[in-house]
């Protein structure tokens, strides 16, 4: 598989160094690029990214669902009592500018973090259309592949449908962007189908979980080749990792995406505090999946390099 020429450079820089991770590598739990930071932040914003350094980040992509500010005041009156969080942001592009400016004052305020501002936004609106403005004030976008529930689960034909939009979108937009857990949806899926059919989950064969078919893998992996696109192993993986046949599903579909050079993100998609209770221990699933330093730290440093580029000028 062809590198880019960062790529290159950085397996270059870690084969210089020793045997360890290079320090330019990230380890898993040092990166968590999907971090809500938004509308759906428990308390201030300093002090979440405090809990999540002193877990070990030092990468984190700041990022909120862009669709949750469209809300009507009624709607969002009634989204606030439901969700208990404060409101943070009024709604629509003033909603946007001020959780932006937010996200930048982060930035300025933690050197010692890498902080990136993102969106997370709804995998339909590459059929629909995109808010341009929005994606053009963020540094990274991850598209949220929906579960789909009550219809067709995520499959390859998604993905490779998604990856495609993606690709052509990143012509106009030309920053990293993630493809969001598509593999624990369509897990999610498959298990409330059969719950809701009277079904025991537990009788789901890894044949069904399966999310590709003969060759989907491989036409996904000439898609994102050399593409700032990434795809999205995030923390609820490691609680489906411990059904054997949910696991077993997993490592056929993404070990040997890994082997065919696609790149990863590792993050915690964290909304709530009790989210944070728990470690972030993605090295327990991540490297059964063929998961490396080098294939999950690939959007980091291209956002670095990002970064870099913009200041100098
Ligand atoms: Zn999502
Ligand atoms: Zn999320």
């Amino acid at each position: 598989m062809r590198h880019s020429v960062w790529g290159l450079a950085l397996l270059l820089a870690s084969c210089a160094h020793t045997p360890h991770t290079a320090p330019d590598l990230f380890a898993f739990n040092e990166m968590d690029m999907h971090l809500h930071c938004g509308l759906e932040r428990p308390i201030p914003l300093d002090d979440w990214l405090s809990i999540a350094a002193n877990d070990g980040r030092k990468v984190i992509v700041m990022l909120d669902h862009l669709e949750l500010y469209r809300k009507s005041p009624e709607e969002y009156d009634a989204w606030l009592a439901e969700k208990k969080f404060p409101r943070w942001y009024p709604m629509r592009e003033e909603g946007h500018r001020a959780f932006m400016a937010d996200l930048d004052d982060a930035i300025a305020a933690r050197p010692d973090l890498h902080l990136f501002k993102g969106w997370e936004i709804y995998e339909g609106e590459l059929d629909t259309g995109i808010d341009a403005a929005a994606i053009a004030m963020s540094d990274i976008v991850g598209w949220h592949i929906s579960p789909n529930n009550g219809r067709e689960a995520p499959n390859g034909a998604t993905l490779i449908k998604r990856a495609t939009q993606v690709k052509e979108l990143q012509k106009q937009f030309p920053i990293p962007m993630m493809l969001f857990h598509p593999f624990t949806m369509r897990i999610e899926n498959l298990q409330r189908t059969a719950k809701a059919q009277g079904r025991d989950p537990n009788t789901i064969t890894v044949e069904e979980y399966r999310f590709f078919k003969p060759g989907e893998q491989e036409e996904l992996a000439r898609i994102l080749d050399g593409a700032p696109i990434a795809i999205e192993i995030g923390k609820t993986t490691g609680t489906l990792w411990l059904d054997p046949i949910v696991r077993e599903s997993f490592i056929q579909d993404i070990r040997p995406l890994a082997e065919l050079g696609v790149q990863f993100t590792v993050s915690t998609d964290n909304h709530y505090m009790i989210h944070t209770r728990q470690k972030f221990q993605p090295e327990l699933y991540c490297a059964a999946l063929g998961l490396t330093p080098e294939n999950t730290n690939t959007l980091v440093h291209e956002l670095i390099r990002q970064r870099n580029a913009r200041r100098a000028n």
